[in-house]
């Protein structure tokens, strides 16, 4: 069959790679894709937003499954977009409609759909320029640290963790009254802070049943020893040595299910990928986020342990009997390691060209920013490719992914020689 893959990230890669070793793959177009994706399938030049050109490629390709990487299409209605059309709306999606999305797209939604289902939480109450005085009160009742959380999408960057009252109420004001992240603070969750140490669960479901795909952890900071400014993710490694089987379990009765009778209960038709941010506080999960997509860089370390036919699983979805579909998983370890753009996380330039990427011949690399220019790799991006290994135990990952991390050259790069070390000893 014919897919079309929407996405241009290293996520994108890693879903490329996957969708193409199945023999249920005829041929694979990725919109927009980047420099790595075309080793995979083909790249076409629409953006992931542009609903109508991607419809239009869907009807004369053939396409037969649409899947969906990022979250602003999904937030912004791709999946509704093809659903009322008479004709694309025989072609499946994965990934939510917008009432789904809304699960990543609206933190008060979020929290409103825990708090309703009982799935555990931080303690929180949402507040809006009216009712700011309120809010004010509010934070003199609760504990230090204290969450402000703009409601919106803010690209990552709308989440305060506030040491002190008098920050915090400074910061509240900010985004409420003088809208400091734009419409997306026009809500704010006040939420307390918890306590633990956090790591990403994945869900694949067809609104029915699940596979609950590996667990990973992410590093999000630009710095060793977990310093710096947040950036989209440094690196990852799946399994988690401190998610052990007890842990999983509580999710899966705790938080996976009553996640999923949520939405059946909401009447949220849900097909698609479901990534739970989670903090275990000493064996107790508590759900920091969910996005309604795979993460990235944890899509690079989970996917490659799945062992089962990636395709085969993704139609159980689009078809509605994901529960009769094998599930396999590796027992290996995967690490990952993102080489980025010199400054980023701040400002970085784009255009340098990328070599030795033929040194490396035991990781994947899967790439993020990069494209094509007359036959030249070049970066595009502040995330440029991920480097991600697979074997036998979490030492050895890691071992191999930093090395050929360093294999790969172009000016400016910076990557984390720290990732994962830090769960040797769990
Ligand atoms: P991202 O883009 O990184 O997914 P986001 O903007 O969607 O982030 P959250 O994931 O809700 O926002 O929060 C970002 C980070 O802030 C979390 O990964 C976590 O480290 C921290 N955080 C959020 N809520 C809490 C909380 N209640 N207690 C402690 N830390 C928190």
């Amino acid at each position: 069959m014919n897919i079309l893959l929407i996405g241009s990230g290293g996520r994108e890669s890693a879903f490329a790679y996957k969708i193409a070793q199945s023999p249920l793959t005829s041929q694979l177009f990725i919109a927009p894709g980047n420099a790595g994706t075309d080793a995979y399938g083909k790249n076409v030049d629409i953006k992931v937003t542009d609903f109508a050109s991607l419809g239009t490629f869907a009807l004369e390709n053939d396409i037969h499954l649409v899947v969906v990487g990022p979250e602003e299409p999904l937030v912004k209605g791709i999946h509704d977009y093809f659903l009322q059309d008479a004709q694309l709306s025989n072609i499946p999606v994965i990934g939510p409609t917008a009432d789904g999305a809304q699960l990543e797209g609206s933190k008060d939604f979020s929290k409103q759909f825990m708090q309703r289902h009982a799935i555990p939480t931080a303690a929180s109450r949402s507040f809006t320029k009216e009712t700011l005085e309120e809010g004010l009160q509010y934070l003199e009742t609760r504990k230090l640290p204290i969450v402000l959380k703009a409601d919106g999408l803010a690209a990552g960057k709308g989440v305060l963790i506030c040491a002190d009252l008098i920050e915090a109420k400074t910061e509240l004001r900010a985004m409420l009254a003088d809208a400091k992240f734009g419409e997306a603070s026009n809500k704010v969750v006040v939420e307390d802070f918890l306590k633990g140490i956090e790591l990403s669960v994945f869900v694949l479901t067809d609104g029915k049943d699940y596979k609950v795909l590996p667990a990973a952890k992410d590093y999000k900071r630009i710095g060793e020893g977990d310093t710096g400014l947040n950036t989209g993710g440094m690196g990852s490694v799946s399994p988690v040595p401190f998610a052990d089987e007890a842990f999983l379990l509580k999710v899966e009765k705790d938080i996976i299910k009553p996640t999923i009778e949520g939405l059946r209960k909401d009447n949220i038709p849900y097909k698609g990928f479901i990534f739970i941010g989670l903090m275990n506080d000493d064996g107790n999960p508590y759900v920091v986020e969910y996005n309604v997509r795979m993460g990235d860089p944890e899509t690079e370390s989970v996917l490659i342990r799945i062992e089962s036919d990636f395709v085969d699983l993704l139609m159980g979805v689009a078809e509605e009997n994901l529960a009769t579909k094998s599930f396999k998983v590796s027992e290996k370890t995967a690490a990952t390691v993102m080489l980025v753009s010199g400054g980023y996380p701040g400002k970085y330039e784009n255009g340098k060209i990328i070599s030795g990427l033929e040194n490396v011949k035991e990781s994947l690399l899967f790439h993020a920013g990069t494209t094509l220019v007359n036959e030249e790799v070049k970066t595009a991006g502040g995330r440029v490719i991920a480097v991600t290994a697979l074997k036998d135990n979490l030492l050895e990952a890691l071992q191999q992914a930093t090395a050929d991390a360093g294999r790969i050259y172009f000016e400016g790069k910076n990557f984390r020689r720290d990732i994962g070390f830090d769960l040797i000893n769990y």
